[in-house]
């Protein structure tokens, strides 16, 4: 199926909720239909292009003057499964949170803590979503997709996708050409349950023999009482990554800063620091200009109130990052993606 509109609205197509326009906007369900996009004479590959998916991590800061593309491709299937594991292959346009449930209903381990995560499966490799403890990385075997400006399908392995935190090649050297259509999970059969994590293992307490699905409704109670609804406040999660320093930056911080939450990495020598305190040690928890502000609760989450325009959250957001490096010295980098600029 395809569907193909000119100066086509997006406002229900991002959780901020910014009313901004595309100039082509195409949707499709069969990679066939994106190939046949490719060789036509209507696409100009030489446009701005941008993927888009339920557009959760998204600022359109602008009306897109390009084509929008849209891989509404569903379908969950198993390819393969031996005692241990089983191997679940999504389509790009099923709704993440969908298949946690379906995984976690079947009692495989590897995407719990990932429950309620907004999106869908096509941008879950993009910036190797994470939380509670779990990463998508972890659990991605392949990633495929169709190169636009070939037409040409290519199979990524995990190691291809180079990820690393919130990141991986799709964000860098294949952002906005390599269109993923389905993506090969791994899911173990015996799960051990990721609970290191503050408020996980208290609410585990009372649990004689907790599984994956007990996990997923504390992760999921927990997220519903912490995050802003994007249905009630338009926002896009957290808007900033948790800075990443070396070791020696974080002692200094520390020693200037005591109450910061400083985070271990795998590497002993870098440290993550937390963007949220950040921003809030710099006054801007709560702040609100117009309908564009900074959530109440997270420093973290950039919020529209309504009617605030993409621009007007960028500019916030610009003058959140100079603030944090002029009085603390560490350079804030964007979460979300931002289009239409
Ligand atoms: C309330 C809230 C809570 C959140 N919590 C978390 C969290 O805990 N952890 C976390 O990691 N993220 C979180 N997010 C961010 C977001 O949900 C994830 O990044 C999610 O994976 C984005 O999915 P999406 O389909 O909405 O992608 P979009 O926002 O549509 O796109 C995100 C990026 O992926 C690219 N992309 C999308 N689909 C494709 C595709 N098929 N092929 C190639 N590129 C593609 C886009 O071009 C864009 O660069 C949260 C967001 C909200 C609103």
């Amino acid at each position: 199926m395809i569907r193909y509109f000119e100066n086509y609205s997006l406002k229900a197509y991002n959780t901020f909720g910014i009313d901004a326009r595309a100039r082509h906007f195409f949707e499709f369900t069969e990679v066939t239909d994106l190939q046949e996009l490719v060789s036509s004479r209507l696409f100009q590959s030489d446009m701005p292009r941008f993927i888009l998916g339920g557009g959760s991590n998204l600022l359109l800061a602008g009306d897109f003057n390009g084509w929008v593309i849209f891989p509404n491709i569903p379908g969950i299937s198993i390819e393969g499964e031996d005692r241990s594991f089983v191997k679940v292959r999504a389509g790009a346009g099923v709704v993440w949170d969908d298949l946690v449930e379906y995984t976690v209903r079947e009692g495989w381990g590897g995407a719990e803590n990932l429950s309620l995560i907004p999106g869908r499966v096509g941008a879950v490799p993009v910036q190797n979503i994470g939380a509670y403890g779990q990463e998508a990385s972890e659990i991605i075997e392949e990633v495929s997709g169709v190169d636009i400006r070939s037409g040409v399908i290519y199979n990524l392995s995990a190691a291809d996708c180079r990820f690393a935190y919130r990141d991986s090649i799709f964000k860098n050297e294949m952002k906005d050409f390599f269109v993923i259509t389905s993506v090969r999970f791994r899911f173990d059969k015996f799960p051990l349950l990721r609970t290191d994590y503050q408020g996980v293992r208290e609410e585990l307490q009372d649990f004689k023999d907790p599984g994956v699905a007990d996990l997923r409704r504390i992760i999921t109670a927990i997220r519903r009482s912490k995050l802003p609804d994007p249905e009630l406040t338009g926002n896009a999660g957290s808007f900033f990554k948790n800075p990443v320093v070396s070791k020696a930056m974080a002692v200094t911080l520390q020693s200037e800063y005591p109450a910061l939450p400083v985070y271990d990495t795998a590497d002993p020598q870098v440290k993550k620091l937390s963007a949220g305190w950040l921003i809030d040690h710099c006054g801007w928890k709560g702040y609100r200009r117009r309908d564009a502000g900074v959530h109440v609760n997270h420093a973290l989450v950039l919020v529209n109130y309504g009617s605030a325009t993409g621009r007007e959250i960028y500019d916030l957001s610009e003058e959140i990052r100079i603030s944090v490096l002029e009085k603390t010295g560490v350079a804030l980098e964007r979460e979300v993606n931002v289009a239409g600029l």
